[in-house]
């Protein structure tokens, strides 16, 4: 009886070995504890150890046993960091050929993190002593569709900026528009940009009125080829989104 508890142990030993753990670059904490997906639980190991026995014919052990096993294991799953973004969260988890793939752009993202913080606080500081300003998120119920303005007034016609740079929407940190002059956009591509850049309206001497064209968003649909790309990053070696929640936020994009 005590042979065959060992060897049942030995055997699920050996599984969980199987199991790879997280470099511990991931983990920030000290600890002589490693750390497997956060994908794992025991109960999924033991479904896996289930099959594999029964692939190989061998006698199965209780889940008890399965999980003493594991509980005497310096071993946790790890918990990835809610407030950690896609690429920070990729990064972290990559091994090193990983990691050197996206470094310029972890670099980049880090650098404007960084700067954004900083932004974010000069601004509090400046809503505090002056009532000019006012710091707000935006949230959902603010937003408007501008996608009708904009085929009005041409503003993704326009190609370049003032400052003769080419315009990509895609890449805007920063908007800014000003009340004394309704004929411009001012934008940045990085917050460590200095000045703001301009998209002029005034050029295409087009007529509308802004807020007849600016409707609420009520049922936002994205279009099929966004959402194929958004699923995209969700899927593949390396996703880009890889927790099951997030996943699930996008899989669930009406489209
Ligand atoms: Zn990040």
């Amino acid at each position: 009886m005590m042979q065959r508890n060992r060897r049942l142990r030995r055997e699920i030993l050996t599984h969980i070995d199987k199991f790879p753990r997280m470099e511990s670059h991931y983990c920030r904490k000290k600890t002589s504890y490693e750390y497997l997906s956060p994908e794992l639980n025991v109960a999924v190991m033991y479904r896996l150890y289930e099959k594999e026995c029964a692939r190989d014919g061998r006698e199965v052990a209780s889940m008890a046993l399965y999980r003493s096993v594991f509980n005497s294991q310096k071993l946790k799953f790890h918990v990835p960091k809610k407030d950690l973004c896609g690429l920070c969260d990729t990064y972290n988890r990559g091994n090193a050929v990983e990691r050197n793939a996206i470094q310029a752009k972890y670099d980049r993202h880090i650098t404007e993190k960084q700067a954004v913080r900083q932004l974010k606080e000069e601004l509090k500081l400046k809503a505090k002593d002056n009532p000019q300003f006012v710091v707000a998120s935006l949230t959902y119920s603010r937003f408007c569709m501008f996608r009708n303005l904009l085929g009005e007034r041409g503003v993704l016609r326009i190609r370049t900026s003032e400052e003769g740079e080419a315009i990509d929407w895609t890449t805007f940190m920063s908007v800014r528009l000003e009340k004394d002059s309704p004929g411009k956009i001012f934008y940045k591509t990085s917050h460590r940009q200095e000045q703001f850049s301009t998209i002029n309206l005034e050029e295409k001497r087009r007529r509308s009125n802004p807020t007849v064209n600016l409707r609420p968003t009520d049922r936002p649909k994205i279009p099929e080829a966004k959402y194929n790309d958004l699923i995209s990053f969700c899927s593949g070696d390396t996703p880009i989104v890889f927790h099951r929640d997030h996943k699930k936020f996008y899989e669930m994009l009406p489209h």
